[in-house]
């Protein structure tokens, strides 16, 4: 019955009733493509662009290298959407020459969007070759930054897109409590929101992701979790603009009905569970997915989100 329902799902993502959902790949690279392509995505939510920069430990790839490499994935997608991440470097993804090495605590250090903050440079690179590789591509390109913490991280990340000519959606991750609960100050610089939540659940719990003795905290279906997601969707909504999701809280399909009963635009996450997400997304509708959504917030522990939400979709 499993695999019948699977195979019956393709398409667009969307609700039993036709709420249109998006379901993205989240990719490392080109050679994620294909499985993304094949799997179904209606584009890439997440681009991690992070593995252009794995191969020189001295400095960051060329522009010409980052042209090829930008301009293949978007031309897999022609006509579909793709989300570029600039550079993630710092605390789990470290790169030797632009992460500080004396840091007490790397994940509350200099990462993300605040070392290209500090080098310039390679953030105008990253986004004149994004500039570049999008030339003449019908590709609708949206360039997102990571670990934006306010307004003024978003303003000065938006101003570098605008300096280098690029010609994209700008947008902002929420990955950072601050984030969500100013959310509509974020919006005020930038046309989109994406929530990370495996940093969100880090930063909202104070517990390090790379732990496993502090698994517990990083479950996404934390009420305190789904608060900041609907927090951060609701901001958007009033705004006018998206908010989706490409955390790995997306992947989970009960959970993917509830997120987007709280509002989330559009799910990105790994290849291989866009088909599970789709077809449970297409059994309930939109009312159905805010009613499990309420009644998981409803709740004090992820445990009992997670056996609310179920009670609700299997109808008590
Ligand atoms: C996240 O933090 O949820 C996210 C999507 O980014 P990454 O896992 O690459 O930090
Ligand atoms: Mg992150």
């Amino acid at each position: 019955e499993r695999k019948a329902a699977l195979a019956a799902s393709t398409g667009p993502g969307a609700t039993a009733d036709g709420h249109k959902v998006p379901l993205l790949a989240n990719i490392g690279g080109p050679a994620d493509v294909a499985a993304a392509v094949e799997a179904g995505a209606e584009g890439v939510g997440l681009f991690r662009t992070e593995f252009l920069f794995l191969d020189d430990s001295k400095q960051a790839p060329s522009e010409e290298k980052q042209v090829a490499a930008y301009r293949q994935v978007l031309e897999a997608f022609p006509e579909g959407r793709v989300v570029v991440r600039v550079l993630d470097a710092g605390a789990d993804k470290p790169l030797d020459f632009l992460t500080p090495a004396d840091e007490p605590n790397p994940a509350l250090g200099v990462r993300g969007l605040r070392t290209l903050l500090d080098h310039p440079d390679v953030l105008r690179t990253q986004l004149t070759a994004l500039a570049k590789a999008a030339e003449g591509l019908p590709v609708y390109l949206e360039v997102m930054a990571p670990m934006v913490a306010d307004r003024t991280d978003a303003r000065a990340f938006a101003d570098a897109c605008r300096e280098a000519g690029l010609r994209a959606k700008f947008g902002a991750m929420v990955e950072i409590p601050s984030a969500a609960l100013r959310a509509r100050s974020i919006l005020q610089e930038v046309e989109f929101l994406s929530l990370g939540t495996n940093d969100l659940a880090q930063y909202t719990f104070a517990a390090d992701r790379q732990v496993g003795a502090v698994s517990r905290l990083q479950d996404p279906w934390q009420p305190a979790l789904l608060d900041l997601v609907e927090l951060s969707a609701e901001a958007a909504k009033a705004e006018g603009k998206s908010c989706g999701v490409c955390g790995e809280a997306a992947s989970d399909p009960l959970l993917a009905c509830v997120l987007t009963g709280l509002g989330v635009t559009s799910l990105s996450m790994g290849a291989a569970s866009i088909p599970y997400v789709r077809a449970t997304l297409a059994k309930y509708t939109l009312a159905q997915c805010e009613r499990a959504a309420a009644a998981a917030r409803a709740t004090d522990s992820a445990e009992d989100a997670r056996s609310a939400a179920q009670a609700v979709l299997s109808g008590e």
